[in-house]
């Protein structure tokens, strides 16, 4: 699998495009703005995405979902629908501000945990982890030891749990039950910051201590 990060809206959201080695079939997971740098980004790659993934129903998350869908012909899935009210209340905010393209943001396809979303020969699946938004899914590639978490979990911190219908029990619980299960040698990209581990984070995390 290779990867590439590209920092994304003021507040340095982690777009992260990804790719098969042996197809070079790719997705783009969390466009949160800056279209065209993103799309430069994969004309550099020499890349066409087939897919773009979202995490959660933030706008610094799918700001830019619509448009790379247009460009490339391709479809938005996820997040949960329980963020639906989120990616609603985003089309009424536009309204009022300078947001038109996302006017129409809407997802092509919901996802479930347990849902599998293939890319060449890497297989990712979809989890569940409700906390910082109820319908905040991660994707596993569970053969690369690999995690795209979103706003879970970051390198020394946690996803915030002051948003409306954010909650910071079911945040634990999926820290807890969800993602450290899956190993402490899982590597992950966060939707800011660093990358780290879930085994760094296990001991040095101040708040999972
Ligand atoms: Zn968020």
């Amino acid at each position: 699998m290779n990867y590439r990060i590209i920092s994304v809206t003021s507040l340095m959201q982690n777009c992260c495009i990804v790719w098969c080695k042996l197809t070079r079939e790719s997705i783009v997971i969390d466009p949160g703005g800056n279209f065209e740098k993103i799309q430069q980004e994969l004309s550099d790659l020499d890349l066409s995405p087939v897919k773009i993934l979202i995490t959660h129903g933030h706008l610094d998350h799918v700001g830019a979902a619509i448009e790379l869908s247009k460009c490339y012909k391709i479809p938005i899935l996820g997040p949960q629908k329980l963020d639906k009210f989120l990616l609603e209340s985003l089309l009424i905010k536009s309204k009022d501000i300078l947001l038109k393209k996302h006017l129409d943001f809407k997802t092509h396809s919901w996802l479930e945990e347990g849902d599998k979303i293939v890319l060449g020969s890497l297989t990712f699946e979809v989890i569940h982890c409700p906390g910082h938004t109820p319908g905040h899914i991660v994707f596993f590639y569970r053969k690369g030891r690999f995690l795209i978490s979103g706003d879970v979990i970051f390198k020394g911190g946690l996803g915030r749990t002051n948003f409306p219908k954010s909650n910071y029990k079911d945040l634990m619980n999926s820290i807890y039950m969800k993602l450290l299960p899956l190993g402490d040698d899982i590597t992950f990209i966060p939707g800011h910051g660093s990358i780290s581990t879930l085994g760094y984070e296990k001991i040095n995390n101040p708040f999972l201590q």
